[in-house]
């Protein structure tokens, strides 16, 4: 084994089709936060590794020479791990991350850089809905002080102290006229999305949009947005095409 693909989006299992496809070895590695991780055209390893040494020593054990970073945008541990730990040991690293979204004509779209802005940003009163995941709920601070708060989850889940969140039950992806129906439903005044960029979770800021609607947009982590050249050749490709040129490059010699 020696490519390692970090997963957890869907961009990585996409290219794990393509990497089986070239007959390219490698193993995908996921976090275990889904219940029912989707099926994989690779071998898979779940769990993390055990921080730093753990990852470390993965690399060393299992003979690894190139890793392609696809995890999702906010994974921040993860992904500015993997870049450190692979320069320090001389291990090709790629980084395959999807553009961040856009701001059109018609988007009422307010950055933040964290869930820790939030309550300076949407006044009180407001009927605020958040797709930004449960892991987001320990972050939301005074967001939920006079405010009503609802969160969209895949799956019934305990949801912990902020017993003033309303739970929201979908699994995506939801089409646009799906989304602007409930946003008018649960008569939203503003909407919460991290910039995880991509096609999948796209129909709710078009909804947003469409009914005019106010969004406060968390802006990707820092590591996230570290200059690194893009290209063949560099640490940054934003589609799967470009990961599995740079794959087949490095593991069967250019072919
Ligand atoms: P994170 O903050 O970067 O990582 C938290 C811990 O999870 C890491 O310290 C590591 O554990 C483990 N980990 C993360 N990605 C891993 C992988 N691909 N393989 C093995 N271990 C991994 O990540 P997160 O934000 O919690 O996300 C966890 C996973 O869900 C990631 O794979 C990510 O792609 C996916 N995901 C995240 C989001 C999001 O909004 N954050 C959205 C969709 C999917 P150890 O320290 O024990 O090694």
């Amino acid at each position: 084994m020696s490519l390692l693909l970090l997963g957890g989006t869907a961009e990585a299992r996409a290219l794990a089709r393509e990497l089986a496809r070239a007959g390219i070895e490698a193993e995908v590695s996921l976090a275990g936060v889904t219940r029912a991780p989707a099926v994989m055209d690779l071998p898979v390893r779940i769990g993390g590794f055990g921080g730093d040494a753990g990852f470390a020593a993965y690399l060393a054990a299992q003979g690894i020479s190139g890793v392609i970073d696809a995890t999702h945008p906010f994974a921040e541990v993860m992904s500015e791990r993997a870049a450190r730990i692979c320069s320090a040991r001389g291990v090709d690293y790629l980084r395959l991350e999807r553009a961040a979204w856009e701001a059109g004509p018609g988007d009422l779209w307010h950055a933040v850089a964290g869930f820790g802005d939030l309550a300076g940003l949407i006044p009180k009163g407001a009927r605020v809905f958040l797709a930004t995941g449960r892991q987001s709920l320990p972050l939301l601070g005074d967001l939920a002080a006079g405010r009503h708060l609802y969160l969209r989850q895949i799956e019934p889940a305990k949801v912990g102290a902020l017993d003033e969140v309303e739970i929201v039950l979908g699994r995506g992806p939801f089409s646009i006229e799906e989304e602007v129906a409930l946003l008018r439903k649960l008569r939203v005044d503003w909407l919460v999305v991290k910039n995880a960029g991509g096609a999948g979770g796209r129909a709710k800021l078009e909804a947003a949009r469409m009914i005019g609607l106010p969004v406060a947009l968390i802006e990707r982590p820092f590591v996230a947005m570290i200059a690194r050249p893009a290209g063949r050749d560099g640490a940054l490709v934003r589609d799967v095409e470009a990961a599995l040129d740079w794959a087949l490059v490095r593991m069967r010699g250019g072919e």
